[in-house]
């Protein structure tokens, strides 16, 4: 293949513009994939794949990163968002992967996220006098002590009154005691969209809206990807020397498509969560309860909570798993067996399901299935990596890329991400200092500078100075007032949206923070979009009733008490990416 030609060619730009994800260069991207020779590519735009392209590219690689859909669309936008070592999988005697979560929980709230990765405390509730105490005791100081240097607080033993006093709204019969220990929560989308944009910055061509749908071999070997443009069908082949499947529950099709059988597959699982506003449940901090097979998260989530998850074996549509009735009443079951003020649906705000991608293994049971991940080569050029969880993506990364060097022809050097800071980590600390006088700047109380800093770190400037030429920018978005219209823009100019759903359900998390679900402010959502994209009326109309229908569709689904009537109501909603290989 031949690199291109700089002349005709619409070209990249080099370092920090680079993670400039707009129509420019997406149109580039295009360009690139086609013409050059890549050291690797990564399949699948999750936490995995966005972490395997950052890896191979601050190694000195060259990357490409080929998404279906958009960054974050399958698993990694629809997770519990805990960076933990996992209580649970401690007493499963999971030691080795409770230390290595709890060292990544640490790296990301320290250096290389402090901007999007925040510390969160959780309540245990005691249930039983005497033993209780000392064996959760136990276990906490081996959680505390496990992964090394912590800065988060310590665990802190509670009597029922001070317990009740952080967590009024317990009931008092539901605990003896509690203790209170520390974990870490992230917006998932946003920063599996910063490690891609971090990997971009780094020289990795990224790009969504680009499904692989084949795979161009030499003999056995696996020596390139063929992929299409979802937006408008064109296909191309990108040439790889490694192709690197990070695809979760898509594992076993990609595999398929190689034309070998897998050296292992990967079942999903599916996990519900809630919304609740924060004010239906008295508390000032999470909880984290038993319930017969798992524990159940009640998550502060900036002024609601996030209550979950279920798990149960999902065997239909994987880019759209539904939740169910009989999924929202288990939910609601198990909390309020220890609410003082019980839930009802009403109360709920927002649903979202997603699918683990699990090994699948000796256990029938997908909560009983390890959490720890697996890398192979399937063919020589082609190396599947799946399982693990978010806490650990880099970690499974760098082995993804690891396994690959054997099919590249020389010495690549080691992994070096734990020292690479997302974008927008540089900075921030010093931003922070600088609240104040950044809400004098642009106008905008100090609560607003905060949160738009816990979402863009030190690239807050980017997102608002544009906001000084045109002051509507810095407004509210209409019926989601948590979020500026400024953000609406840069999550096109800079951040690859390219469609109405891309920013009300990832860029922002309207569509499950508001009862109306995003439908009340897509047509302002919409004609932002538009002017930049230049979406004539047909478009933006055809946006708006798409995302109207997928609401509709989702709120359906979840009237449906079994998977099966849930799945078919969902799936009956149009898919807004027109050129998707089925
Ligand atoms: C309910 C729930 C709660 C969880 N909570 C936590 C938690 O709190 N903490 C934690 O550490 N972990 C948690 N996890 C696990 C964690 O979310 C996942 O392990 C992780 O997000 C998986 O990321 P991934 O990149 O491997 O997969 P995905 O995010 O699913 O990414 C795979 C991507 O591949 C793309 N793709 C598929 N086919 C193709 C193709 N042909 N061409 C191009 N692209 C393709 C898909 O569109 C998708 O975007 C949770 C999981 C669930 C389901």
């Amino acid at each position: 293949m031949q690199p291109s030609s700089p002349t005709t060619a619409p070209s990249i730009p080099k370092g920090g513009a680079a993670s400039r994800l707009d129509a420019a260069y997406r149109a580039a991207a295009w360009h690139r994939l086609a013409a050059d020779e890549f050291d690797v590519v990564v399949v699948g735009g999750g936490v995995t794949g966005a972490g395997a392209a950052l890896d191979a590219a601050t190694r000195g690689l060259s990357v490409a990163l080929v998404e279906a859909r958009d960054f974050a669309s399958g698993t990694s936008s629809r997770s519990s968002k805990l960076f933990h070592g996992g209580l649970r999988y401690l007493e499963q005697l999971e030691f080795g992967l409770v230390r290595e979560a709890l060292r990544e929980r640490e790296l990301m709230t320290t250096r290389l996220a402090p901007h999007l990765v925040r510390p969160v405390p959780f309540l245990y509730p005691l249930t039983h006098r005497v033993w209780e105490r000392p064996y959760v005791a136990a276990g906490l100081t081996l959680y505390d002590a496990m992964g090394g240097r912590s800065s988060l607080p310590r665990q802190k033993h509670l009597s029922r009154r001070a317990a009740l006093r952080t967590f009024p709204g317990l009931r008092a019969d539901a605990l003896v005691g509690a203790v209170r220990y520390y974990d870490a929560q992230v917006d998932d989308a946003r920063h599996t969209l910063s490690v891609a944009r971090t990997a971009a910055r780094y020289g990795a061509v990224v790009r969504t809206s680009t499904q692989v749908v084949g795979f161009a071999r030499e003999s056995d070997r696996v020596v390139g990807a063929r992929v299409r443009d979802a937006e408008d069908g064109r296909e191309t082949t990108v040439a790889a020397g490694v192709v690197l499947n990070c695809t979760g529950v898509w594992t076993d099709e990609l595999q398929a498509l190689s034309g070998a059988r897998g050296r292992f597959q990967v079942r999903a699982s599916k996990g519900v969560h809630l919304v609740v506003p924060r004010d239906r449940i008295t508390g000032d901090t999470g909880l984290i309860l038993r319930t017969a097979t798992s524990v159940l998260f009640v998550i502060p989530w900036k002024t609601r909570w996030l209550i979950g998850t279920t798990d149960t074996d999902w065997k239909l549509d994987l880019a759209h798993p539904a939740a169910t009735r009989s999924d929202i009443d288990y939910l609601l079951e198990q909390v309020n067996s220890v609410l003082v003020a019980p839930l009802t649906r009403e109360d709920i705000q927002g649903v979202y399901a997603g699918l683990r991608p699990l090994l699948t293994g000796e256990s029938e049971e997908t909560s009983a299935l390890s959490r720890e991940h697996a890398v192979a080569r399937v063919v020589p050029g082609l190396i599947s990596i799946a399982g693990g969880k978010y806490t650990t993506y880099r970690v499974m990364a760098a082995d993804a890329v690891d396994a690959g060097t054997e099919d590249l022809p020389r010495r690549i050097a080691p992994s070096c991400t734990d020292k690479v800071p997302l974008l927008g980590a540089d900075g921030y600390y010093a931003m922070r200092n600088q609240l104040d006088s950044l809400a004098a700047e642009y106008g905008l109380h100090p609560h607003r500078i905060s949160h738009v800093l816990g979402r863009y770190g030190s690239m807050i400037r980017d997102v608002l100075d544009p906001g000084l030429v045109t002051p509507e920018l810095l407004a509210t978005v209409p019926d989601a007032p948590e979020y500026l219209m400024a953000e609406i823009r840069y999550a096109v100019t800079h951040e690859g949206a390219l469609h109405l759903e891309d920013v009300l359900t990832r860029r922002t998390r309207i569509s499950i923070e508001y009862p109306h679900r995003g439908v009340a402010c897509a047509a302002v959502v919409a004609a932002v979009m538009a002017d930049i994209l230049g979406w004539d009326d047909q478009t933006r109309t055809a946006e708006v009733s798409s995302y109207t229908a997928r609401v509709q569709a989702e709120r359906e689904s979840q009237a449906r008490d079994e998977d099966q009537g849930a799945d078919a109501v969902r799936t009956a909603a149009p898919e807004v990416r027109a050129y998707l290989k089925a």
